[in-house]
């Protein structure tokens, strides 16, 4: 069956191209009703972030994206930490030395190796050295490091189902540390052997590392292993010329959070960062996970690099708050709406419901609320509307003659207060407009409110609404 596996470094934050890559190695497990397998790979300890394993576990689980074997719910195939496998790497490299593959190396790092990465293996006495004595240093004490070697030539291929088939000359290709004068596996080689460990069938990464798949085919021929099938993807950038990148601000899967989107909203909308639905579905935007896993497929990954824009994540969002019940919208916006409007006695049941339909995210809540806490200064200008037909004068009037109906009402329900405007705009013969928007821009101080007059001043509660209407006629 498919086995597929998120192997994220804990190197910091759940970028969204992290993000991305663990979407689709789900989603190809699930539609395959394959595993979906959490490795950890933590050996470049250098790199290691405080705090980063659990954004990565957060992560995962706030998107719904569980999986069938990993280090916190173990499996059949552990440890799922690569620290906790040190052991078993070193075996396989010996392996591989003995059969020629690989080659105990003495030399120092030079600084242009250091640097550049690129090691000169023609200049390496060690590749030549014959076991015995490779061995024979070894058992002196000298300190080593074992290295892949690479034929010096011919060309090696690979095939990637997003890339197709690629060949490069072994000789562009470096012999990297297999194993680090530690004795720990360098990042490169223990992935191979895990991934051949726990038997994956389908390595999806970012593109990053397409320049090493060659080398690490040439490890998975050399050890006689099948060789899984590739799945690279391209970046997610953030213009057309730039990844996406947290130093250059752009947010990751809890800045996004943070910034008031949802986790279902960004879910879909970074599944189709580099992913199209085909046929029937090709012109559908909204998917729940759920129906993701059902229509996913390889085919559909694009090679071409996406761009991130937060303005059609907004759109996602905007289109899953409105989809929410009511009694959903409620829950996700209270703490924004607690924030924003601090008054006791104010239904915050009651505002939440005149915002939905008008935010993009969370966070446009608070600025279309506080009027509710404190009136804006207030200036007379709002009075002046021309499709109302509303002056300062005019307006200042209307709220002269509402003032003692509204001080008459005993019921201060929603109902009591939409006739009672509504019958004096008939009694005066005006139109609603005429008493509505005076009212309206007196309660909040603002020519743009969620919800109209009626709605204000109910949610305001008698007290208050009286105070700002008089407060308006000043
Ligand atoms: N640990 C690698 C990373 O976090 C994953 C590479 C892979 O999936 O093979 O980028």
């Amino acid at each position: 069956g498919v086995r597929t596996r998120f192997a994220p470094s804990p190197t910091g934050y759940m970028h969204v191209g992290n993000l991305r890559t663990a979407l689709y190695t789900w989603l190809i497990a699930r539609h395959a009703g394959g595993k979906f397998i959490l490795r950890i790979e933590d050996t470049d300890q250098e790199r290691l972030v405080e705090g980063a394993t659990a954004v990565i576990y957060n992560t995962l689980r706030k998107c719904g994206l569980n999986w069938d074997e990993g280090p916190d719910i173990g499996g059949p195939v552990g440890p799922y930490i690569q620290t906790e496998r040190r052991g078993l790497y070193g075996k396989y490299a010996h392996l591989l030395v003995e059969r020629g593959h690989a080659y105990y190396c003495f030399c120092e790092k030079t600084e242009s190796e250091e640097e550049s990465g690129q090691f000169d293996r023609a200049a390496d006495p060690c590749r030549t050295l014959s076991l015995e004595e490779a061995k024979a240093r070894i058992a002196a004490g000298e300190s080593y490091v074992i290295r892949q070697k690479i034929p010096s030539e011919g060309q090696t291929t690979f095939s990637d189902v997003v890339f197709g088939d690629i060949t490069v000359d072994n000789d562009t290709l470096d012999d990297q540390v297999l194993i680090k004068s530690d004795g720990l596996p360098t990042y490169n080689f223990a992935n191979v052997i895990d991934d051949h460990l726990m038997g994956i069938t389908h390595v999806v990464r970012g593109s990053e590392y397409l320049s090493s798949a060659p080398k690490y085919n040439l490890l998975y021929e050399a050890f006689g292993w099948t060789v899984p099938t590739y799945i690279h993807c391209s970046p997610v950038m953030r213009d057309q010329h730039n990844k996406m990148s947290k130093r250059k601000g752009d947010p990751s899967y809890e800045d996004l959070l943070a910034m008031g989107f949802l986790s279902e909203a960004v879910v879909n909308y970074v599944t189709l960062l580099g992913w199209s639905p085909k046929g029937e579905n090709s012109e559908r935007e909204f998917f729940t996970l759920n129906e993701l896993a059902e229509v996913f497929d390889i085919a559909g990954i694009s090679k071409s690099p996406a761009i991130f824009d937060l303005e059609k994540l907004k759109y996602f969002n905007a289109n899953y708050l409105r989809a929410l019940s009511p009694e959903a919208f409620y829950e996700g916006a209270e703490p924004y709406l607690k924030q924003a409007v601090k008054t006791p006695g104010i239904d915050l049941k009651l505002i939440a419901p005149l915002v939905q339909p008008r935010c993009d995210t969370w966070l446009d809540i608070a600025p279309q609320v506080d009027f509710f806490d404190a009136l804006p200064e207030y200036s007379n200008e709002l009075y002046c509307h021309k499709k109302m037909k509303t002056n300062e004068e005019n307006s200042k009037e209307a709220l002269e003659q509402v003032l003692p109906v509204l001080e008459g009402l005993d019921a201060w329900t929603f109902d009591a207060i939409h006739d009672a405007l509504i019958g004096l705009a008939q009694r005066l013969e005006l139109k609603n407009g005429r008493i509505m928007w005076p009212v309206r821009t007196a309660l909040s101080g603002k020519a743009v409110t969620p919800g109209g007059a009626v709605e204000l001043c109910h949610i305001l509660g008698k007290e208050e609404a009286l105070r700002r209407i008089r407060l308006g006629i000043e």
